[in-house]
């Protein structure tokens, strides 16, 4: 995704950050999503002092927030500076470095760093297709579908995966996505694709892993349904990793009886 602002040339795509041959001190990364979380820890773990700069309120806005609070303890222990509402607005290069500036609710700050790494997100790589000229509808960057991924403007085309504007952008999803399409080529539109129960997971230390609706969503489709969750270091697989960020939140379908709810607290070493 093209990011604009002056300094941009100074920064790396994650695909450089995995082709590095040494590991810089100072490491910013800008966004806050799936990248910036696996990649800050990675770099964290490996001795760089890591700062990241996202956007919205808090990292990795895809999962329930209670649990996004839980694992932001694993990264202040590991010394990860997560600066949220931080907006990057400009990068100057210095004479030892650069000096990433970002503005946002918490006012104007900078960071000094060795290495500037893009983590804000992809988008799909449109432009050489010309799809004006075949009439092919886009939306945000994405191929406009009806319910069968066939486009709105022309019915000869359809689209899966990242480039479609239906479904989250995953690797199971594009399969997923391509045997939809491939049945309604050959035999006529007769399926559509179905996100329901798609897991996510970042692949942080622990990792945090949803499936279906998180409270959220839950409550903004109006369903009725209880809330469980609990911090679980106790549990036997915590234990055996010697985790202590450890637990669940469950929205489960309504039964009698309140919600159950567990803030986070530190278990006793
Ligand atoms: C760092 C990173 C980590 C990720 N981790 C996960 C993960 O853990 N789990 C997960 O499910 N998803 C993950 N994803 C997302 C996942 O990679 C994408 O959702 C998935 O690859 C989308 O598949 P796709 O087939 O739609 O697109 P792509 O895999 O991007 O494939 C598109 C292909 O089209 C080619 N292409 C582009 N333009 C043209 C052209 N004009 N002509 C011919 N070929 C062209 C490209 O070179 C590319 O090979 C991650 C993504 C990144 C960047």
């Amino acid at each position: 995704m093209p990011l604009r602002f002056p300094g941009v040339e100074h920064i790396i795509t994650s695909d450089r950050f995995l082709e590095l041959e040494s590991l810089p001190r100072r490491i910013v990364l800008i966004g806050g999503g799936y990248i910036a979380a696996e990649f800050s820890q990675l770099a964290a773990r490996a001795g760089a002092e890591v700062t990241v700069l996202q956007r919205a309120g808090h990292m990795l806005p895809h999962f329930d927030p209670d649990l996004v609070g839980w694992l932001m303890v694993k990264f202040t222990e590991l010394g990860i500076d997560v600066r949220t509402q931080a907006t990057v607005a400009r990068i100057e290069q210095t004479a030892n470095g650069f000096l990433v500036q970002a503005d946002g609710a918490g006012g104007k700050q900078a960071v000094t760093a060795d290495l500037v790494v893009h983590a804000a997100g992809r988008e799909p790589d449109l432009e050489e297709l010309d799809l004006a000229t075949g009439h092919v509808a886009v939306s945000k960057g994405r191929l406009e579908l009806n319910e069968y991924l066939q486009s709105v403007s022309n019915p000869r085309v359809y689209a899966a995966g990242d480039a479609a504007n239906v479904g989250p952008p995953l690797t199971p999803v594009s399969s997923h996505d391509g045997k939809v399409i491939a049945t309604n080529i050959l035999e006529g539109n007769l399926q559509k694709p179905d996100y329901r129960g798609v897991p996510s997971v970042a692949f942080t230390v622990p990792p945090i892993a949803a499936v279906g609706l998180n409270e959220i969503q839950a409550r903004a489709q109006g369903l009725k349904f209880n809330v469980k969750s609990e911090n679980t270091p106790n549990w036997f697989t915590a234990r055996r990793l010697a985790e202590r960020v450890y637990g669940y939140k469950n929205t489960g379908r309504r039964r009698n009886g309140p919600d159950t709810r567990s803030a986070y607290r530190r278990s006793p070493r």
